[in-house]
């Protein structure tokens, strides 16, 4: 029975139990790579076991030597790197039988969605934002591409983002459709809820934790996924307006190690810290970090910047220039950021910066009706299912665009309004079952008239 590795050096081995070094014995077993026992000592432990055993006595010689291995690393309490060795090698061989089936199937190197493909299928749910999608598509390919290719200064390059735009126009419903795109997991958090470690909230290790959560428990598939940090423009560097009990620059400054990469203890059972939790180690190093943030007045800041520098005499006038620039944010600088209150190590590891428009009216009628996942066509499937044919006209979705730009929640606001005239329709329809169409009007959105109802044959 050989199974020594003869290519390493064993002659320091000492037994743990008898301290004898490997050459003053007849065998040596490793119970872990690092603790031994001998021959004699092992046999020793069995026979006190046999003593009490009814099913007779054990003998050593009779053992398979993986499995004395085992035993012996339990009775020491000792053997889970070969425990855990085991399971990830089983794992493996799972994987490569194509057995092992996941909620977040892997991020395949070998496939990993090209930029334009990645961007067409965002098209397929977030209207507009032509930009930030052509950026996030590109970053996220050369982030995972990285990933892939096991570079090691992965700190210099980590394409983590910063999202500026105004409410609702599909920050965090970007960040979403791209993790689902990815099969990636996902865990947003709020930056105004995080605090520098030891205040009560939040501290930021928690949103790893939620990502484990979000990735079941599995570390690896943790360690390759997407953190959304909302209102980040909320922990910025400033006395008055975003004034909480702890200052933005510490958490920005906690935050910062993260973004970097770090190893960071979290909770394995949930959230919650207790001193009798499980706790596991998840490196943030791959993981890609997206912050986002409306950045109220960053708008005026660009605008003071570029007037002053464009400007000598003609302030006024390149001012109002300025002020109608749509685009605006676009031409956001990190020196712009710094003045907003954010500090310049963090914006530094936010490498990839992309601005969001506000929703235009035309944009809200493609929202309603454009998306894969479109309201609209959800309703009409679910009247579809009472064999009723839903629709509406241009002035009704006109309607609603303009209903949704008063509440200055961008496209959030859309589901409310919708949900709010299509309660009579979904309460008042299914009491007639002759009825074959519905067409909802401006008028009826406007509240000054009614949908068009059709009975069934009648065109
Ligand atoms: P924020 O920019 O504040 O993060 P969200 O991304 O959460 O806003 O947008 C709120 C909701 O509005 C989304 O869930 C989505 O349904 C809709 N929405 C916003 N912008 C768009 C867009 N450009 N295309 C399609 N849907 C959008």
């Amino acid at each position: 029975m050989s199974n020594e590795k003869d290519t390493i050096d064993t002659s320091a081995e000492t037994c743990i139990i008898c301290h004898r070094k490997r050459s003053e014995v007849d065998k040596m077993f490793h119970l872990t790579p690092t603790m031994c026992i001998c021959g004699d000592c092992m046999q020793k432990n069995f026979e006190s076991f046999n003593q009490n055993n009814p099913y007779g006595v054990i003998d050593l010689s009779q053992l398979d030597p993986e499995l004395i291995k085992e035993v012996m690393g339990m009775m020491n309490g000792g053997n889970q790197p070969q425990v855990k060795e085991k399971k990830k090698k089983a794992k493996a061989q799972k994987a490569e039988n194509g057995e092992e089936k996941d909620a977040y199937p892997v991020l395949d190197p070998k496939h990993l969605p090209a930029p334009h493909k990645i961007k067409a299928e965002l098209d397929a749910y977030v209207i507009g934002q032509e930009s930030a999608k052509k950026k996030l598509s590109v970053a996220v390919y050369n982030h995972y591409k990285r990933v892939f290719s096991g570079v090691t200064d992965i700190e210099i390059d980590k394409s983590n983002m910063l999202m500026i735009g105004p409410t609702g126009v599909g920050k965090t419903y970007l960040v979403k459709t791209l993790a689902r795109i990815l099969q990636v997991p996902l865990a947003i958090t709020d930056a105004t809820s995080l605090t520098e470690a030891g205040y009560i909230g939040d501290d930021v290790e928690t949103v790893v934790a939620k990502l484990l959560m979000n990735a079941d428990g599995d570390v690896e598939k943790a360690e390759r996924g997407i953190i959304f940090i909302d209102e980040i423009d909320k922990i910025a560097k400033k006395d008055s307006v975003r004034s909480r009990d702890v200052s933005g620059e510490s958490v920005q400054q906690s935050l910062l190690k993260l973004l970097e990469g770090s190893e960071v203890e979290v909770p394995m059972d949930g959230l919650t810290r207790n001193p009798m939790m499980r706790t596991t180690t998840v490196d943030t190093t791959n993981i890609l970090f997206i912050c986002g943030g409306a950045f109220p007045d960053l708008d005026d800041i660009i605008k003071e910047r570029l007037t002053k520098k464009a400007s000598i005499g003609f302030g006024s006038s390149l001012k109002d220039q300025f002020d109608n620039d749509k685009d605006l944010f676009s031409k956001v600088t990190t020196e712009d950021l710094r003045k907003f209150g954010m500090i310049p190590e963090f914006i530094g590891r936010l490498p990839v910066v992309c601005t969001l428009q506000p929703l235009t009216k035309e944009m809200y009628v493609k929202i309603l009706k454009e998306p894969r996942n479109a309201i609209l066509k959800q309703y009409e499937k679910l009247l579809a299912l009472d064999e009723v044919k839903l629709t509406f006209d241009e002035s009704a979705l006109e309607a609603i665009a303009e209903k949704a730009m008063e509440k200055d929640t961008g496209a959030r606001a859309l589901r409310a309004i919708i949900e709010e005239f299509m309660l009579d329709i979904m309460y008042e329809i299914p009491k007639d079952d002759a009825i074959g169409s519905v067409e909802i009007t401006g008028d009826y959105i406007r509240g000054t008239g009614a949908p068009r109802i059709y009975m069934r044959g009648v065109n």
